[in-house]
């Protein structure tokens, strides 16, 4: 985005530049919007009494208003201030050829974007400034930050690319055979900054700049502009950092960690990272500045004593008392774990930085229930501690780190595709559905591999430990059904193409046959082959599996206290996709407050029903259909028992059948003839009918309610099946709440006929049980005229709305659900869409629609009850959208409802919305 597309212009305050040091900071209580997170980090330590090299923040203001006038004048005055007070604490004059204050030019934006922008270090060393810093300090060690300096500030001031400097200092090295930097001597660093001098006025026509105040402008206005290079343009896209934020520049005086055996620098973590555990944690290098540690040239020590003697703890103990006296002070004045970095010289310690560090999952969730339990946060705090998507993590079976990077070290990475079901799976390969049954009979796991997946195979992925295809997005079928099932799955690795015939699979000049492993990560999409050894999630162990008591697992306790205070937090009600009383089951498991979505088709891929569903397709008149539905009345009920007995008197939203009908024939010449002699006619009849039942475009076709206005007797069958079920449910002492629900409603005299269709029929099995069942009838909208319409749905005696928002996606935009994969990366990659919009509502149109029927809906009838069942009720953005439109609840698979909750108590939490009660 161009600087002039650009939020309107900020004011620019009456004070830009904050100066912190010895125990005072101008800038404390700021906060980050205008000192950018470094900044503000500075200045509350400054303030904390923790020692900080003194410095002063130009705040983020000035950076736009500089990037679009180029001036920075004005601002003199204010640089000129601070500088001298820098002068004054450090006892150091800026330019001072006998004992000179050096500088460091950091960038500093609002939210970190590591490594995205510039730095530089050293500033302040001039030629003559290059003596007073070797007499104080030794040749060697001014040379080697002379020559430091030349380095970066010609690379990201001057332009000069960073390799030209680079290959004259490999040069030397080699000459010398040296294997380090620090192998070189004092005079092969006054060759090296001599050259470098060189090579500056070969490339700019002038020399290196001398003058100290000349180095500081330059500096200060190359930081500016690092804001819109393009790693950081590329990062602000990636992580949805707004443009306008701009980065701060903060100055600080350098203290030197590479002075000698007594100083050191190094990075920690108030508590462990990954685990959350609340130990001190953390690295450091003897005699070395921070870019030796990111370097990873020589290996870092621990900051604790663990025995070998080198830690800091043992080898510095005053400075390492020290740090923790800061670890303390930190994370009580930041109320959460900080990543800090810190430099001792001389024996002296020093903070450098202090910001909210990055943590796993797992961490996320312990650290909040820790700090909640030690009082340092509120419970509703530690609720918006951990980002609803980290959960994911603490569910997925994962492959251990060693083990994967060696696989791709070792060249078995056989693609990358979208992670769609996350988790770690590793299985024999199987190209079909009906290999996989029959390969996971013998007891293998088996990895699921086709160029994409239809209800056909559900049974296949149901047997199959991970499903990957080589095209389809986010929703693609294989998406959807895998992330219900919470199975491991990649979809769309375009890289690998399937050759059936063969049943081999080839990419990147590897290929593997059927039966060969292979190893599927799910959450980061890596597709590898071989096997690769998974650990099962300690949460599900504990809360499906019953294998790990719950007081065995302190994760388990504090998963379930988050969720407990999201509950109490948040607004909208969570629901779950389910098909299946194992589904159910889970769901409820998970906290589901109701079925949102059943879908019922799933069903009739069971193992004897198949041939009964399709007897009922190709039947030629309703008498023949009605025995064929007749077949398949008791097992539609026993599942529906089945459902309700898991779900208690939770609502269980049933949809009637909506895929088109061919979607249950066999289509293979081979499986023609074999279902032709399972239903008793002629292979030629079946034919027929499968040629009568193909459509150009199904998605667009003969489904939904129109099979239910065309074949009443479908859908009468089904309602009948889910009365009895209820009454079953009854008898057995249940209060089951069943929910009848059409798909695919485009007009209310669509609803009107089938809702009377469903009246009439439970009305009939009411009588002939003499049971009352309470039941609502309610409608999908997914549909665009159904949503302009909802007015006069509502109005048709329709009892709940449920946005079916992937078929709302695909029809507002008109992208097929199943082909978008072929050009959605690139309207993404090139900001055409921000987004998938079948992973992340896109609220500007489809969520217009989404507004509007709410609104409509709710006008016509006020107790409509409005909820969500497309995939994106469990996307957390989404979310935030539907509890902002006022939804009542989102359903989402089993496996997301805990990212729901959480997500719901975010969006309740964030304020803004105007939901209704659930
Ligand atoms: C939808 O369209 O959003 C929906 C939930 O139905 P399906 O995905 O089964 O079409
Ligand atoms: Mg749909």
């Amino acid at each position: 985005m161009a600087t002039t597309e650009r939020a309107a212009e900020r004011a620019v305050p009456a004070k830009r530049v904050f100066f912190f040091g010895n125990g005072h900071a101008e800038g404390a209580g700021l906060g980050k919007e205008r000192l950018g997170g470094k900044g503000a980090g500075l200045a509350e330590m400054t303030a904390l009494g923790i020692p900080v090299p003194p410095g002063f923040t130009i705040d983020t203001s000035v950076c736009l208003d500089f990037l679009r006038t180029g001036d920075l004048e004005g601002l003199k005055p204010e640089v000129e201030d601070a500088l001298a007070r820098v002068e004054g604490s450090t006892g150091r004059k800026f330019g001072d050829p006998a004992n000179p204050l050096l500088v460091s030019v950091r960038s500093g934006a609002r939210s970190s974007m590591p490594g995205m922008m510039d730095t530089i270090l050293n500033l302040g060393l001039t030629s003559r400034a290059l003596d007073g810093l070797a007499k104080a300090s030794g040749e060697r060690f001014a040379l080697d930050c002379r020559r430091r300096f030349l380095q970066m500030y010609s690379d990201i001031v001057l332009e000069i690319p960073r390799s030209q400097f680079e290959e004259i200092l490999t040069r030397k090295k080699e000459e010398r055979g040296a294997k380090s930097d620090a192998d070189l001597e004092a005079a092969d660093l006054r060759w090296v900054v001599d050259r470098f001098e060189d090579l500056v006025r070969q490339r700019s026509g002038a020399p290196f700049p001398d003058d100290p105040r000349e180095q500081l402008w330059g500096a200060i206005g190359a930081v500016f502009r690092s804001w819109d290079n393009d790693r950081a343009k590329e990062y602000r896209r990636l992580y949805r950092i707004p443009e306008d934020w701009g980065t701060a520049v903060n100055v600080q005086a350098m203290v030197f960690g590479n002075r000698g055996e007594r100083s050191a620098t190094g990075v920690a973590f108030t508590r462990d990272p990954a685990t959350g555990e609340k130990r001190f944690y953390g690295e450091f290098l003897p005699n070395a500045q921070g870019e030796d540690v990111v370097a990873g040239i020589r290996t870092p020590r621990p900051l604790v004593a663990d025995g070998s003697g080198t830690s800091l703890e043992e080898t510095m103990p005053e400075p390492y008392a020290g740090l923790l006296r800061v670890r303390d002070l930190l994370e009580k004045a930041f109320r959460d774990m900080q990543d800090l970095e810190f430099t001792i010289e001389e024996g002296k310690l020093y903070l450098l930085q202090t910001r909210n560090g990055k943590r796993t999952g797992f961490a996320a969730v312990r650290i909040a229930d820790e700090m909640a339990a030690e009082g340092l946060i509120s419970e509703k705090e530690s609720v918006t501690r951990v980002e609803p998507e980290q959960l994911v993590q603490l569910l997925a079976p994962i492959f251990p780190t060693k083990e994967k990077e060696a696989a791709v070290q070792g060249g078995r990475l056989l693609a990358k595709g979208l992670p769609a079901g996350p988790g770690a799976a590793s299985g024999r390969i199987a190209f079909t559905a009906d290999r996989a049954v029959e390969m996971a009979r013998t007891g293998d796991p088996v990895v699921l591999v086709r160029v994409e997946t239809s209800p056909e195979d559900i049974a296949g992925m149901n047997a199959a430990v991970g499903i990957l295809t080589t095209r389809g997005g986010a929703t693609s079928h294989a998406a959807v059904v895998a992330r219900g099932m919470g199975k491991t799955c990649v979809v769309g690795a375009h890289e690998i193409s399937v050759d059936d015939s063969k049943r081999e699979l080839r990419a990147r000049n590897l290929s593997a046959k059927e039966g060969d492993f292979l190893s599927v990560d799910g959450t980061s999409g890596e597709v590898m082959l071989g096997k690769l050894p998974t650990q099962p999630s300690e949460i599900l162990q504990v809360l499906i599996d019953g294998s790990l008591p719950a007081g065995k697992s302190p994760l388990f306790g504090a998963f379930t206290r988050l969720l407990e205070r999201a509950d109490r937090a948040r607004k909208l009600g969570v629901r779950a996709n389910a098909d299946t009383p194992t589904d159910a089951r889970v769901a409820r498991l998970f906290g589901a407050q109701g079925i949102g979505l059943c879908r019922t088709e799933h069903m009739f891929f069971g193992e004897n029903r198949i041939v009964a569903v399709r007897e009922m397709i190709v039947a030629e008149n309703e008498a023949d259909r009605r025995t064929a539905l007749a077949k398949l009345l008791p097992m539609q009920r026993e599942d529906f028992v089945g459902i309700f007995r898991e779900m208690g008197e939770r609502p269980v939203t049933i949809r009637l059948l909506d895929p088109p009908l061919h979607e249950f024939l066999p289509h293979e010449e081979d499986a023609v003839a074999e279902t032709a002699g399972e239903l008793g006619i002629p292979p030629e009849k079946l034919r027929e009918r499968v040629r009568a039942l193909s459509e150009m475009n199904p998605m667009l076709g003969h489904r939904g309610c129109r099979l239910g206005i065309t074949f009443p007797e479908i859908y009468e069958i089904q309602v009948r099946a889910i009365f009895e079920a209820a009454a079953e449910a009854r008898r057995a002492g249940q209060n089951p709440n069943p929910e009848v629900m059409i798909p695919l409603i485009g007009t209310k005299a669509e609803f009107e006929r089938l809702r009377a269709l469903t009246d009439e029929t439970a009305r009939r099995v009411s009588s002939e049980t003499g049971l009352d069942i309470s039941y609502r009838v309610g409608t999908m909208i997914e549909i665009p005229r159904a949503a302009l319409r909802a007015s006069e749905i509502a109005a048709a005696n329709c009892d709940f709305f449920s946005f079916g928002t992937n078929d709302l996606t695909q029809m507002t935009f008109g992208y097929s659900r199943d082909d978008a994969a072929s050009f959605l990366p690139t309207y993404i990659e090139t900001g055409i869409l921000p987004d998938d919009p079948f992973a992340t509502i896109d609220q500007e149109g489809v969520g217009e629609l989404v507004a509007l029927a709410v609104k409509r809906g709710r006008e016509a009838r006020h107790d409509l009850k409005l909820g969500v069942c497309g995939e994106h009720g469990g996307d957390p953005r989404s979310i935030h959208f539907f509890h902002s439109v006022g939804l009542d609840y989102v359903s989402c698979s089993p496996f997301r409802v805990a990212v729901a909750r959480l997500a719901a108590a975010h969006a309740a939490l964030s304020g803004g919305g105007v939901s209704s009660t659930a």
